[in-house]
């Protein structure tokens, strides 16, 4: 689960880590009364505050997202033309996002900026931290073209965090002297947060390094592993129903987990490694899926029913494509609810369905006896090929 900015600092500042103060305006008016709140004043010059789109995605400032104001009548203008803009970046997508709030933090005078981030490093089962110098809104640039610049420090779970990782990447970032204390304290502080709250990811970037020699967290991308949301009560609360897909949010209500993809043949499938497998196959037949979506080694015939209805109420679904090895899972049970699900929407778009295993012979026997237009397959390369074919109309 993802995180706006000012969600994640509210968390790391709850660990300690420096952020500075700012508010969160849905409107113009009160985006001009944080920047009061935040001492400034319209005709003296009393100093910055930085107007931010809260979207779930990166390269805000690059895409006219982040603005510095000097007075709150500018911090009025720029929310008004954040608020509302269709905020198009590399890590959104060429459609964008519709920027429903900004945040309006204090201003920081920079003197440097880092990057620094935590992951979840699953290659070598541990927690990393990337650090690089060059950070700011040009680190893409340097990952790409100048990878040495870049530090990954593997913190190993029999360790946990010591001082020397903080002395090594302080060391890789060219801080010295005094300032190792502090760049460490906050560090630490860092990791704290990323273990407390079960993130996959905790980046910092820009980490500032402020011209009185204080460092302070100007962004914060924090994402919480979505298994631990049970006992992440503060992150479940920041969830933001404007930034999900609809259709995901009904999955996760009935325990279906489904990804909506750009495609357009909707695959239902039970288990991970088989929805994968599908979408390969899907893609290697010439078509483009439409979902992920595992509907559980174990579901009952109203999940399979949702599953089917989630699928159907994509407009952009041209066929569907199931795909069911009956393990634990009946065959008899997706066909009842592929049947249930066709019987409250109607079906227009061919379905190719592909069983095997458990109760097979009842599963293709009810799919034949319903009256359905299923196309029947038996082996996934045939099934995929007919699905593809059938979209195309041929
Ligand atoms: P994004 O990564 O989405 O572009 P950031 O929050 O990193 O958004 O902001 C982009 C840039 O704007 C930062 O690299 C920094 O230079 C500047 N900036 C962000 N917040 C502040 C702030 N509070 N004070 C001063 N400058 C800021
Ligand atoms: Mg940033």
């Amino acid at each position: 689960m993802n995180l706006h900015e000012y969600q994640g600092k509210i968390i790391l500042k709850g660990y300690g880590v420096p952020v500075l103060p700012g508010f969160l305006a849905y409107t113009p008016r009160e985006a001009q009364k944080a920047a009061v709140n935040l001492g400034l004043v319209n005709g003296k010059s009393t100093g910055v505050c930085v107007v931010k789109a809260q979207v779930h995605a990166g390269g805000r400032g690059k895409a006219g997202g982040v603005k510095l104001a000097k007075s709150p009548d500018e911090a009025f203008s720029y929310a008004k033309s954040i608020i509302g803009m269709n905020l198009v970046s590399p890590q959104t997508g060429p459609e964008g996002v519709l920027v429903k709030k900004v945040y309006v933090e204090g201003g920081a005078n920079i003197k440097h900026e880092y990057y620094l981030s935590l992951i979840v490093d699953r290659q070598r089962g541990c927690i990393s931290a990337i650090a690089s110098k060059e950070g700011g809104m040009e680190i893409e640039e340097v990952a790409e073209h100048s990878p040495e610049k870049i530090l990954t420090l593997p913190i190993t779970l029999e360790s946990g965090f010591q001082e020397y990782h903080s002395r090594l990447v302080a060391k890789f970032l060219g801080i010295e002297g005094p300032l190792v204390s502090k760049f460490s304290k906050v560090f630490k502080s860092l990791y704290n947060a990323f273990k407390g709250t079960d993130c996959d990811l905790l980046e910092i970037n820009p980490l500032i390094q402020t011209a009185d020699g204080e460092f302070i967290c100007l962004d914060a991308k924090m994402s919480i592993d979505d298994n631990a949301l049970f006992r992440q009560r503060q992150a479940f609360n920041f969830l933001d129903y404007d930034e999900i897909d609809e259709r995901e949010i009904r999955a996760s209500e009935v325990g279906i987990n489904y990804v909506a993809l750009d495609g357009n043949i909707g695959c239902m499938v039970n288990g991970a490694g088989l929805a994968m497998a599908t979408m390969d196959i899907v893609k290697q037949a010439g078509g483009e899926p439409a979902n992920f979506l595992d509907v559980g080694g174990g579901a009952t015939k109203e999940q399979v029913t949702e599953a089917f209805k989630l699928i159907l109420k994509d407009a952009a679904v041209k066929g569907v494509f199931v795909n069911i090895f009956g393990g634990i899972m009946k065959c008899d049970v997706i066909a009842s609810g592929v049947i249930e699900a066709c019987k409250e929407l109607k079906l227009e778009v061919p379905v190719v369905c592909r069983l095997q295993g458990t109760n097979v012979e009842l599963g293709k026997k009810l799919l034949s006896e319903s009256g359905l237009k299923i196309i029947p397959a038996d082996d996934m390369d045939e099934a995929a090929d007919a699905i593809v074919k059938a979209v195309r109309g041929k």
